[in-house]
């Protein structure tokens, strides 16, 4: 930027400037500490049936910091991202889902129960993340089945050798793995990719759930991710349903399968837990 203002223009840090900086530094800190200390939890959100049934979950990760109460991923995620820390915090967040699985396994009615975990683009893309989920799947005794990968069109679309992403992906789903594409529809997935890749599910985004009801180009949206979806015999599941109308017109596309606060929030594990016996 500094270059790009010219030759003769001189650039010093701003008091902002360097507040950002250091902010950033010591945010970076104790993210360190809180991977070090154990800091991170998953909470868990229904996924459901036009039928009412619980399908599965998603496994969002939360800080629970010591002061500041519990953190949203919004607001330490893209900063981990930005160094190692994505990798650490990526296998903590996988070894408590299968953690969580094997509990599932052997708890009535929790058996058939999916669990989607969300993975950074950093994380799928390390030399050994194949080995890393199927040490993960050993250790655990989980079924393969049961555990659901979140990737983002982002990882389609890296410069990394798209054939590396199939032939990795392809190595998981043959395990029994499943793949969903989140956030579907915010990023630029060239069809072909989508038609080469062993995906499971399409999850349509919630920014064109939320308008769904009001704007006709974000219900056509929908609509079209549904059809792509059943043209490429993907499931397709919608998130951020938030009221029975959205619910229902997404059921009138042909999109049976829902998570979004109507059903449930994201709940940590006992409230889950209690949230499942009060169905
Ligand atoms: P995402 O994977 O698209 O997750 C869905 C987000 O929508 C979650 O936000 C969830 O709480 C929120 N949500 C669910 N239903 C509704 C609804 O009806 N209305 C509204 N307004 N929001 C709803 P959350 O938990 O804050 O997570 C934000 C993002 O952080 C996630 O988006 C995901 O990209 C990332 N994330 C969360 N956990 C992990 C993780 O373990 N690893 C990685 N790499 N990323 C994660
Ligand atoms: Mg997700
Ligand atoms: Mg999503
Ligand atoms: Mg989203």
């Amino acid at each position: 930027q500094a270059k790009a203002a010219g030759r003769n223009t001189y650039r010093f840090f701003s008091p902002e400037m360097l507040d950002q900086v250091l902010e950033r530094a010591q945010l970076v800190d104790d993210l360190r500490k809180a991977l070090h200390n154990k800091e991170f939890l998953l909470y868990y959100q229904p996924q459901v049936t036009d039928k009412g049934e619980v399908i599965g979950a998603e496994a969002l990760v939360r800080w629970q910091h010591p002061e500041k109460g519990t953190v949203s991923p919004a607001a330490f995620i893209p900063i981990a991202e930005e160094t190692d820390l994505i990798l650490l915090l990526g296998q903590q967040v996988l070894e408590t889902a299968c953690q969580q699985l094997l509990d599932w396994s052997s708890r009535q009615g929790y058996e058939h129960l999916t669990l989607a975990v969300n993975i950074s683009v950093r994380q799928f893309q390390q030399v050994d993340f194949v080995e890393q989920v199927t040490e993960l799947i050993q250790r655990y005794a989980v079924n393969p089945k049961r555990l659901k990968l979140e990737v983002t069109e982002s990882l389609l679309m890296d410069d990394e050798d798209i054939l590396l992403t199939a032939e990795k992906m392809e190595q998981l789903q043959a395990l029994g793995v499943g793949f969903s594409l989140d956030d579907f529809g915010t990023g630029y997935s060239s069809l072909t990719y989508l038609k080469k890749l062993p995906l499971d599910q399409l999850k349509i985004d919630k920014s064109f759930v939320s308008d769904l009801l009001i704007d006709a180009q974000d219900l056509d949206i929908a609509r079209t991710i549904v059809s792509l979806g059943h043209s490429l015999n993907l499931a397709v599941i919608a998130e951020g349903v938030e009221n029975q109308e959205q619910q229902e017109r997404l059921a009138a596309l042909g999109c049976f399968s829902y998570q979004g606060y109507f059903f449930g929030r994201p709940l940590p594990i006992e409230a889950f837990h209690q949230w499942m016996e009060n169905l």
